[in-house]
């Protein structure tokens, strides 16, 4: 199955009410867990490489071990989003390299720190989406900023420094014509998120309902959305790391979003535990090893059984086969005749 369009996978899952997990990427074993966490669960998926991960592991091998997926799992529909593009030319890069769908974070100005003015932000979105569409591919924008730093992307800080206003949620899905929508609601990249179970008073579940209500058929996206499961962040810590008591966005909370519009989670950081967790088990109980698949082997393995798990819950699985992928080339022939709609449904207050 070639490489599919956001959109598509996003409005199959609003018919279906489910969410799909977006999960990060930055080699191969990554991908091979995500795509067999696939597989097992028959799920649609979103792989998502951040500006970090483009230049850690090189736009060309990336690409190709995207291809490689679509190649190998023809029955999974697979779309390709690059995450946190902080420009125009981030964005134009991926989907000149073949990505079928982008994020435009106009939240922030280039620097991939500095949150930016709303004006900014329309302007810089906008003109994403009219390059983008043209070539039909998918447009993710944010409104709000995110707290924390993830791949030297944020602006830092709190995650309740900016919360998303829902008015000018409507106003800037209107003048954009983005495809997915990201909210800030209080949750941060990175490990660190909540110094406690969070409740409503640091998690905005409030603020991203109301958002819903007034755009019902926006494509809403969480961000920073790993749970930071404790078991896993035991492992690390009996085998010698060293993290601190930390909390993430409860999987309860996220299933909420999914029931008030939420299509899209993004989870890097839960992977990121797993995979480092067993790589310790292994080097802590067997220090004699020395092949690197000696441990890449059991951290794959740990991804791939976190990444399962977050299909299960997100609701994405087992409908991997509902539907035939649409071409890119369809998909912008829908944006430019208008069968594609780009205009919001909204709600009176
Ligand atoms: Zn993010």
């Amino acid at each position: 199955m070639p490489l599919v369009s956001m959109r598509q996978l996003l409005d199959e899952a609003a018919k279906g009410g489910y969410g799909v997990g977006a999960f990060n990427v930055n080699n191969m074993e990554q991908i091979q867990a995500i795509m067999e966490a696939a597989k097992e669960t028959q799920s649609p998926v979103i792989i998502q490489a951040s500006r970090g991960a483009r230049q850690y592991a090189q736009d060309r091998y990336l690409y190709h071990l995207m291809l490689a997926a679509a190649e190998l799992y023809p029955e999974i529909p697979i779309a390709m989003h690059q995450d946190h593009g902080n420009s125009f030319e981030t964005c134009k890069s991926a989907i000149e390299l073949g990505f079928t769908s982008v994020m435009m974070d106009g939240s922030l100005k280039a620097d991939g720190k500095t949150p930016s003015s709303f004006e900014e932000n329309v302007e810089v979105t906008k003109r994403v989406v009219d390059f983008a569409h043209e070539r039909g591919v998918t447009v993710e924008g944010e409104i709000g900023v995110l707290g924390g730093v993830e791949d030297g992307h944020g602006a830092g800080g709190d995650g309740l420094d900016h919360i998303t206003d829902p008015d000018q949620a409507v106003e800037f899905a209107e003048r954009t014509g983005v495809d997915a929508l990201a909210i800030a609601i209080g949750t941060s990249h990175g490990a660190y998120k909540f110094t406690k179970k969070p409740d409503g008073s640091v998690l905005k579940m409030d603020v991203l309902i109301a958002i819903h209500k007034r755009l019902p058929n926006t494509h809403l996206v969480m961000h920073g959305s790993s749970s930071v499961p404790k078991d896993l962040q035991d492992i690390i810590n009996k085998y010698g790391g060293n993290l601190k008591e930390t909390w993430g966005v409860p999987v309860e909370e996220i299933q909420i979003g999914i029931k008030n519009g939420v299509r899209k989670i993004n989870v890097d950081t839960d992977n990121r535990l797993a995979i480092t967790g067993a790589i310790r088990k292994v080097l802590w109980e067997t220090p004699e090893k020395f092949d690197p698949r000696d441990y890449n082997k059991p951290a794959r393995e740990a991804m791939q059984k976190v990444v399962a798990l977050r299909m299960t819950q997100f609701g994405q699985a087992g409908h991997s086969g509902d539907y035939s992928p649409i071409s890119i080339e369809e998909i912008a022939k829908g944006y430019a005749d208008g069968s594609l709609s780009t205009a919001p449904l909204v709600a009176a207050k």
